[in-house]
């Protein structure tokens, strides 16, 4: 079975590829996106976006880990992007494994630190939970010592949180942390 779902796959490809074949896009994508890996939520298709659109870093539960910030990292000091996504969606299957306590030790990674977000406030329910846990990437990158964290402490990245509601294929922004800080008036700065 996985070799035919394999074959299916190269198959669809062919007629998948993009028009000009041949030549290498620029890498310059106008956003970089952390997303969940499940499979209903591609940020791609999502937002509309092609090939070269996004630099997209998944796994399950849009956990801002050691390796999604310097991935995010890499997108900002190399390819110039601005603007930072961290986008959870409604029916996270990795915020569902903490609310109900249901995690097995090989998911603790992706569990572990949605249930620490559960310490301070028990009662969450699935929708407030998926909320903090974007909240709680965001504060992580705005907290971060790289050129993202260092981005959005002088005004040159930004980073919105995004909550995709499968139900209705819809987003809806969720406020950033960072609301607060000071905007940096270039005029004023001379
Ligand atoms: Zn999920």
């Amino acid at each position: 079975m996985p070799e035919s779902t394999w074959q299916s796959l190269l198959a669809a490809h062919e007629t998948a590829r993009r028009p000009n074949v041949g030549e290498v896009p620029d890498h310059r994508p106008g956003a970089a996106v952390l997303c969940c890996s499940d499979a209903r939520v591609p940020p791609s298709a999502v937002f509309g976006q092609s090939h070269g659109d996004l630099f997209v870093v998944r796994n399950a539960g849009n956990l801002a880990t050691p390796v999604a910030v310097a991935s995010l990292d890499y997108a900002v000091s190399d390819l110039g992007v601005d603007l930072a996504i961290v986008m959870g969606h409604t029916q996270c299957g990795a915020v569902n494994a903490a609310l109900n306590d249901t995690s097995e030790p090989h998911l603790e990674p992706v569990v572990g630190p949605i249930l620490e977000l559960l310490a301070d406030e028990p009662d969450l329910d699935a929708g407030q939970l998926i909320e903090k846990n974007i909240l709680s990437a965001l504060d992580t990158l705005a907290a971060s010592g790289g050129p993202v964290g260092e981005g959005i402490r002088v005004g040159d990245v930004q980073i919105v949180g995004a909550l995709y509601d499968l139900a209705t294929d819809s987003v809806v922004e969720i406020s950033a942390p960072t609301d607060t800080r000071e905007p940096r008036h270039l005029s004023e700065a001379q």
